[in-house]
């Protein structure tokens, strides 16, 4: 069986099976980045002789529910292949009470009691905020931008790797700048 359980971010954000890369980190991060590309390849066409007469601009909502809509789908091929391999699917929050005791607590807080010979723990990690005043009113973390319903405009990026990498949305929502390794 396997226990998967979102601790919803302080926004209130939360996500179906499949974990972080799927969720809220490489699948959505890449979308967003084929936006940028789009939009500077757009940009790019006229110095190549496209011409188009509309102005062009960018949807921040329709891009947040096609990166919502592919994750969805995702989520629900990963549920079927636990099916289809007989796996039991447990959307609750696991803590051992024992050396061969899970508690799985769901979130209605309906608790059950799971034992095991052996058991895998790949529990990832979360994004933290910075700790210091105005980070909440301020800040929002990866967990949260990929489901934005608002585009955040002039952005200020603190992080690095390939999470810091996902804000090079479209360059019409005026994301800008980037601090690594802070
Ligand atoms: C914005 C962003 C972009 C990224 N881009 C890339 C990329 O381009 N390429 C790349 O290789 N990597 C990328 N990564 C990193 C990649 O997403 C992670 O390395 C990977 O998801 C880690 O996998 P994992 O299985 O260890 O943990 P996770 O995917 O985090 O899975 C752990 C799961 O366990 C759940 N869980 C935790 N505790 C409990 C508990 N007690 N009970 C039940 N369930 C629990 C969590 O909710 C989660 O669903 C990116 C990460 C971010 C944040």
């Amino acid at each position: 069986m396997v226990l998967d359980f979102v601790t919803p971010t302080p926004l209130g954000t939360s996500w179906g099976l499949g974990g972080t890369c799927v969720n809220v980190g490489c699948i959505p991060k890449k979308l967003m980045h084929q936006a940028a590309l789009l939009g500077q390849a757009l940009q790019d066409s006229r110095k190549f002789g496209w011409q188009f007469s509309e102005e062009v601009e960018h949807n921040w909502m329709t891009m947040t529910e096609s990166v919502q809509n592919h994750i969805g789908s995702l989520n629900w091929g990963y549920r079927v292949a636990l099916r289809e391999k007989k796996v039991t699917y447990e959307n609750a929050y696991g803590e051992f009470v024992g050396p061969h005791t899970v508690k799985a607590t769901n979130k209605r807080g309906v608790e059950k009691l799971y034992t095991a010979e052996r058991f895998l723990i790949a529990t990832g990690e979360r994004p933290r905020y910075l700790g210091i005043p105005g980070d909440k009113e301020y800040c929002i973390s990866s967990d949260d931008l990929f489901s934005l319903p608002y585009c955040p405009g002039k952005t200020l990026v603190v992080g690095a790797s390939y999470p810091a990498s996902t804000p090079y949305v479209p360059r019409t929502s005026g994301l800008s700048k980037k601090v690594n390794g802070v």
